[in-house]
């Protein structure tokens, strides 16, 4: 039956949840009812743990996803409430010390700049790296251009998320530290860069999360690259954590609809366009607000792609993972990468030994079908590029990592596939030597001169 308008096609689902979120004062004000059963102790250590990294939790995640009866080890209830471990046992000691005896502001904010500094805000050097330069060769904000056929844009109206997660990779952006955002609000700028730069097939925006934008907004950035002069970007990928986190920016929003429009008539212009949905636990697919909004984005014809990290106390099991891309696949959702915790924030909370990942991601793998085996990974997001952890295996009697470059600062790298001693515990790239007696990993010099010229401002 032919239908007249997408709204028919896509019925609202009238009336939705109003949108409600809790930060740090409210844990200060306590007016959170579901934490009422912890104990005071608990409530005040997650109090030290806000005040040092971000804390943001909406209403939908707390009564749909958590499970309240198994906190505080419920992987949700882990995956968006600060956590006592996330803090050194001395930086929590000293932050709860300071809340108790109710010190001055001043001396709070001076602690916590100083834990904050400790962790590492910019992985795979962020800030400094991977900047592209407009024609006069001025450093642009708010895109970075680290691998020849992407570009990441980061929308300023984008640089927060639905609810935030404890482990994020981009928790420096959120506290407010303008001197570590890196995001843009020129729609011209994005425009001026990808007109110039026809190697470019792949945009992705991404955040936070671009899904906190009005509908309009993205429409702004989006919808001009319909025209012929961008014919060489095919594909549009937009990063988002919001089918999990408020699945209702799909159904009842206001500008839901105009989203699922703005989505369809893209793919209707030929681009190829594809949520990369960020999902840690098969628990986030199982509500039918969730479950409606994968179907609705379906409907568009916009393809949706899952990625996410390995966190311990929230997903390091590899029942988890099989059931997660299982769901996924039964739900129309493609396996896309499975991720290594990055080295910065709670990392030492949060990680699990590159070894551990590798069994987790082998033993998931073995339990589901071929469309349930896409997704790419254990996958390390480093300096040089994505590597991940094909394997271990021995080679003349020697123990090994085998890895890979699914992704790299020069393209030639991609695919080649290298040898790390193997180390038990180690849990990222730069704590990883090269076996078989080698110096230097074969692109390292290569790497360090690339970085070199980025740092003076050749690269283009
Ligand atoms: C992962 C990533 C991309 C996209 O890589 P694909 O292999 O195309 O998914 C682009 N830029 C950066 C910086 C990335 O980390
Ligand atoms: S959705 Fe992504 S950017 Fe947002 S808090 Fe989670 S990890 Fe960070």
């Amino acid at each position: 039956m032919p239908h007249s308008s997408a709204t028919k096609a896509f019925p609202r689902m009238q009336p939705g949840p109003r949108f409600e979120v809790y930060t740090l004062a409210d844990l200060e004000k306590g007016t959170i009812p579901h934490l009422q059963s912890l104990s005071p102790q608990q409530r005040l250590a997650m109090r030290a743990v806000a005040h040092v990294l971000p804390f943001r939790v909406n209403r939908y995640v707390i009564e749909e996803l958590i499970d309240w009866d198994r906190v505080p080890d419920d992987p949700l209830f882990q995956l968006t409430f600060p956590q006592p471990g996330m803090l050194a046992p001395d930086d929590l000691a000293a932050m709860t010390d300071l809340l108790q005896r109710q010190a001055p502001a001043g001396e709070i904010r001076a602690r916590v700049q100083k834990i904050r500094a400790r962790l590492n805000p910019h992985p795979a050097g962020q800030l400094a790296l991977n900047r592209p330069r407009d024609a006069e060769g001025n450093p642009i904000g708010g895109l970075q251009h680290k691998y020849r056929e992407t570009v990441l844009f980061f929308p300023s109206q984008g640089q927060t998320c639905h609810s935030y997660c404890t482990f994020c990779f981009r928790w420096a952006q959120f506290i407010g530290d303008k001197s570590l955002r890196m995001a843009s609000r020129e729609a011209g700028v994005l425009h001026d860069y990808l007109r110039r730069h026809r190697e470019v097939t792949d945009l992705l925006i991404t955040g936070g999360d671009p899904l906190v934008m009005k509908t309009r907004h993205l429409a702004d950035y989006l919808e001009p690259l319909l025209a012929p002069e961008f014919a060489h970007i095919r594909t549009l990928r937009i990063g988002t954590k919001s089918l999990s986190f408020w699945p209702h920016r799909y159904l009842s929003d206001e500008d839901a609809d105009d989203l699922l429009r703005l989505l369809e008539r893209l793919v209707a212009g030929g681009k190829h366009v594809a949520l990369m949905a960020h999902y840690n636990h098969w628990r986030e697919l199982e509500t039918p607000a969730a479950r409606r909004a994968i179907a609705r984005v379906r409907e568009t014809g916009a393809v949706i792609r899952a990625q996410g990290p390995l966190i311990a106390h929230v997903n390091d099991d590899p029942g988890v993972w099989a059931r997660l891309w299982q769901t996924q696949v039964s739900l129309g959702i493609v396996p896309y990468y499975m991720f290594v915790e990055r080295d910065t924030g709670a990392r030492h909370y949060f990680e699990a030994p590159l070894a551990r990942c590798w069994e987790i991601y082998r033993q998931a793998l073995q339990q589901v079908s071929g469309l349930g085996r896409t997704a790419r990974g254990p996958s390390m997001s480093a300096t040089p590029g994505k590597v991940d952890i094909q394997g271990v295996t021995e080679i003349a009697g020697e123990k090994v990592f085998v890895l890979r470059f699914i992704q790299g600062r020069n393209p030639d790298w991609v695919q080649r596939p290298f040898f790390a001693r193997f180390d038990p515990k180690a849990t990222w790239l730069d704590q990883l030597r090269p076996a078989f007696g080698e110096e230097k990993f074969f692109f390292e010099d290569e790497l360090a001169a690339m970085l070199q010229a980025d740092r003076r401002g050749g690269a283009s």
